[in-house]
């Protein structure tokens, strides 16, 4: 018996999964949007209760929004991946690896589908 699977995630992404990784990504494109605006609001009250009612020391207060902002830029970078997914969509560039232009296997894609990299440069990239 042959495994299939293994065998078809060595071409290139299929128009069929560029549909549902599409979707995926504008899923994931509403979600961290959605979030970005309950989060902001968070940051803003953590600053508001602060001075108005002092319950929290200036230094929790301080460490709150850090984290705050560490989330905010991380949810940023993230959607900005996922944009630049978007994008290469529909410019026809999508599932080709940025750095040595190889398709990306699809199975990697079904997994991150904002990837820019093959799992060879990927691998590299992090050393
Ligand atoms: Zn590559």
């Amino acid at each position: 018996m042959t495994n299939w699977y293994s065998d078809y995630s060595k071409y290139a992404v299929q128009p069929m999964d560029i549909n549902n990784l599409q979707q995926m990504l504008l899923k994931q494109r509403e979600m961290l949007t959605g979030i970005g605006s309950v989060a902001n609001e968070a940051a803003a009250t953590v600053e508001l209760d602060q001075t108005r009612v002092g319950r929290l020391s200036r230094m929790d207060a301080m460490q709150a929004q850090a984290m705050s902002i560490a989330t905010n830029q991380r949810r940023r970078q993230q959607l900005r991946r996922i944009e630049a997914a978007l994008k290469r969509i529909e410019d026809d560039e999508y599932g080709d690896c940025l750095h040595c232009g190889e398709s990306i296997a699809p199975s990697r894609l079904r997994i991150d589908p904002a990837a820019t990299l093959c799992i060879g440069c990927a691998e590299q990239a992090e050393r």
